[in-house]
């Protein structure tokens, strides 16, 4: 699952104006931004296995403390306790780590069963949506094209950046999103790991988006 968690963070504005779309996916996708850093520590391991399933080249070998349920229900509630500590929202608190969660959710609906319950738990989740190109392709799109509208509804642009920062954003998404889908695999696990990490970048890129915007049920 890539779009549909950004898809979620989108939504997300209207529930709670107040937080950042830049937190927003932070939260949405947190689980994916933390994954690489255990990935490029030898924590977590991943192996590039083209055809593990229709969808993904790659064999979630083990990844227990980014995206075990325990350890997603963990980051859920530290992200929430550090956002509630620096803004006191307490509806932006909610969210963001509902968000945080929400991730742990759509990748069960998304992967084979290589999910664990908790660290070192041989219960594995995971409903294998992936094993489907059209049913993945269309999950994927429905969540972000609701997110984007969503998103462009409870909110307006400030100025030309507000506009043009935003769309260039969606539609780099939706680019590196059918790149990953059309493209060769990837040559090996450490190129996988960094290419993971320039998911930074989107969060940043939100965040200025975000601050070219308003959102005006609050004015
Ligand atoms: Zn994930």
């Amino acid at each position: 699952m890539f779009l549909g968690h950004f898809g979620l963070g989108l939504a997300a504005k209207r529930a709670s104006p107040r937080t950042s779309l830049g937190t927003l996916w932070m939260a949405a996708q947190f689980l994916d931004l933390i994954w690489p850093i255990f990935l490029l520590t030898g924590l977590e391991r991943v192996r590039v296995d083209p055809g593990n399933t229709v969808v993904t080249p790659l064999d979630f070998v083990s990844y227990p403390l980014s995206h075990s349920l325990l350890a997603a229900l963990g980051w859920a509630f530290l992200f929430a306790a550090v956002y509630w500590f620096s803004t006191r929202n307490g509806t932006g608190t909610f969210f963001v780590g509902f968000l945080v969660l929400s991730h742990w959710l759509l990748d069960a609906v998304a992967h084979r069963p290589d999910l664990p319950l908790y660290p070192a738990s041989n219960r594995m989740f995971g409903m294998g949506l992936w094993n489907s190109l059209a049913a993945t392709l269309l999950l994927e799109a429905m969540l972000f094209l609701w997110g984007v509208i969503v998103y462009r509804s409870a909110t307006r642009a400030r100025d030309p950046v507000g506009t043009y920062a935003f769309r260039t954003l969606i539609f780099f998404l939706i680019l590196v999103y059918l790149g990953s889908m059309l493209g060769p695999p990837p040559p090996d696990s450490h190129y996988v790991a960094v290419v993971a990490l320039g998911q930074w970048v989107l969060v940043l890129w939100a965040y200025w988006v975000d601050r070219h915007r308003e959102a005006p049920l609050l004015t």
